[in-house]
C-alpha cells in the first residue's frame, strides 16, 4: 500500500528491528524482560511498538472518542504516557472507522504519534448496547447512538482494528458478567478460542498491528488454566487477561491472576484489562503483569473526586470551599503547584470545563506517577515494601 501515511512510521520501525536479536523480531510489538523484583517477582520491562517504546508495568490513559478526555495529546504526553487506549465500539460507531482510515488512521487523526491499543470493542457491545443476541458467528446489537442494528463478529473487529491502524490490536472475546454459572464460563471460553483464531486469519496488517489474545474463564481457576493454555498456543505477540474487576471480590480477582500469570509466556507482554484503582494497579503488578488500562482517573475527575498519598478525596465537598492548600501537597503535578482545593471546588460546582480539566489532569499524574515509582521498586527490589507503605498511607487493607 504506497499510499499509506503510516508507512514512514512502519519503515522507521523496521529500520529499528532490523537490529534486534532473530526472536524479538518476528513481531511489531514485543516485550524486554530487563529485571524481576527479588522480593516479589514483579516484572520491570521495555514494550517495543512502530510508535516508540513505553516501560512496564505502564497504565495506559483511556481516549474512548480519539481523546483522552478534555487533555490534549502534548498535555498526555507530559505526564509521561507512552501508551494510550481507544475504543473500537466507539470509533467504528462515530465518525466511522473509514473516516479515520481516510485520515490516514488514528495516529494522525488525533495527533498523538505514541503508542496506541484498541479493544475489540466486545466489552462494549455487551455493556452497552441493547437487544444483543450472541451465536457463534458473533454478537448482533443495536447501537447506543442511533439503534441502528450491527453485527460485531471477529472479522468485522480486526476489520475496523485494521482501519484504525492501532500499534496493538486485540482479539475479539465474548465477556460474561459476573457471576456466571461454570457450564457458560467454559462455553464461552472456548468459544472466544475459536474467535481467536478466526481473528489471527482476518488481520490484515500482522506486520505492523500485533493482535493480542485474551484469557478468560470467568471466576473459575481451572477454566482460567484452561484458557490461558488455549490462547497461548497460538503464537502471538502478547496476552491479556480479561473479564476480571467486573464486580467480585478483590480476593477473587487476586485468584485468579495467580492461576493464570504462571500460565504465561516470560518473554511476552502481559495486559490485564479494565484496571485501574492503586490497589489493584499495585498487586496486579505484583504478580507480574505489566500494562493496564482504565477509565477511572478522569472519569471520576469530571465528578469532582481526586486521588491523593491519603486516599480518595471529593474535592466538590462543602468542607473544601475555604481550603486553599493544594489537592496533594506532595504531588509534583502542573494543577498542585498552581491552584488550591477551594478553585477547583468552585470550578467543577459551576460545572466549569476547566475544573473537570485541572482534575483529571491531577488524577492522570497520580497514576502515571504511582506506575513510575512502582517500577523503581522494582528495579531496588522492594515492591512488597513499597505496596505496603503505599497501602498504609493511602488507607487500603493489605492482602
Ligand atoms: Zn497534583
Amino acid at each position: 500500500m504506497p499510499n499509506d501515511p503510516q508507512d514512514q512510521v512502519y519503515q522507521n520501525s523496521l529500520d529499528m528491528q532490523k537490529q534486534l536479536p532473530e526472536t524479538a523480531r518476528r513481531f511489531p510489538v514485543w516485550y524486554e524482560l530487563r529485571h524481576v523484583c527479588a522480593q516479589t517477582g514483579a516484572r520491570l520491562g521495555t514494550v517495543h511498538t512502530p510508535h516508540g517504546a513505553f516501560e512496564t508495568p505502564a497504565f495506559m490513559p483511556v481516549g474512548t472518542q480519539a481523546t483522552v478526555k478534555s487533555m490534549s495529546p502534548e498535555e498526555v504526553k507530559s505526564l509521561g504516557a507512552g501508551i494510550i487506549l481507544s475504543n473500537t465500539y466507539h470509533l467504528w460507531m462515530r465518525p466511522g472507522s473509514e473516516i479515520i482510515r481516510e485520515a490516514g488512521g488514528l495516529h494522525r487523526f488525533m495527533n498523538w504519534d505514541r503508542a496506541i491499543l484498541t479493544d475489540s470493542g466486545g466489552f462494549q457491545v455487551f455493556s452497552l448496547s441493547d437487544l444483543r443476541h450472541i451465536n457463534e458467528d458473533g454478537v448482533n446489537f443495536k447501537s447506543h447512538i442511533d439503534g441502528s442494528r450491527h453485527t460485531l463478529t471477529p472479522e468485522k473487529s480486526i476489520e475496523v482494528q485494521n482501519d484504525l491502524g492501532a500499534d496493538i490490536i486485540m482479539a475479539f472475546d465474548e465477556c460474561i458478567p459476573y457471576p456466571a454459572e461454570q457450564d457458560y464460563a467454559k462455553k464461552s471460553l472456548e468459544r472466544t478460542t475459536r474467535w481467536l483464531e478466526r481473528c489471527i486469519k482476518a488481520n490484515r496488517h500482522p506486520d505492523r498491528q500485533a493482535l493480542f489474545g485474551i484469557v478468560q474463564g470467568g471466576m473459575y481457576k481451572h477454566l482460567r488454566r484452561q484458557s490461558a493454555a488455549d490462547i497461548t498456543a497460538f503464537d502471538l505477540p502478547g496476552y491479556a487477561i480479561g473479564g476480571l474487576s467486573v464486580g467480585e471480590p478483590k480476593e477473587l480477582m487476586l485468584e485468579m491472576l495467580e492461576a493464570t500469570v504462571p500460565l504465561l509466556p516470560e518473554h511476552k507482554p502481559r495486559y490485564l484489562m479494565g484496571v485501574g484503582t492503586p490497589d489493584y494497579l499495585i498487586e496486579a503488578a505484583l504478580r507480574g503483569l505489566d500494562m493496564f488500562d482504565c477509565v477511572l482517573p478522569t472519569r471520576i475527575g469530571r465528578n469532582g473526586t481526586v486521588l491523593t498519598s491519603k486516599g480518595r478525596m471529593i474535592v466538590r465537598d462543602a468542607k473544601y470551599a475555604r481550603d486553599f492548600a493544594p489537592i496533594d501537597d506532595t504531588c509534583s503535578c502542573y494543577v498542585c503547584q498552581h491552584y488550591s482545593r477551594a478553585y477547583i471546588r468552585h470550578l467543577i460546582k459551576a460545572n466549569e470545563i476547566f475544573g473537570m480539566r485541572l482534575a483529571s489532569w491531577h488524577n492522570l499524574h497520580f497514576l502515571l506517577d504511582l506506575m513510575a515509582q512502582v517500577r523503581q521498586a522494582i528495579a531496588h527490589d522492594r515492591l512488597g515494601d513499597f505496596r505496603d507503605a503505599f497501602f498504609e498511607t493511602f488507607g487500603y487493607q493489605k492482602t
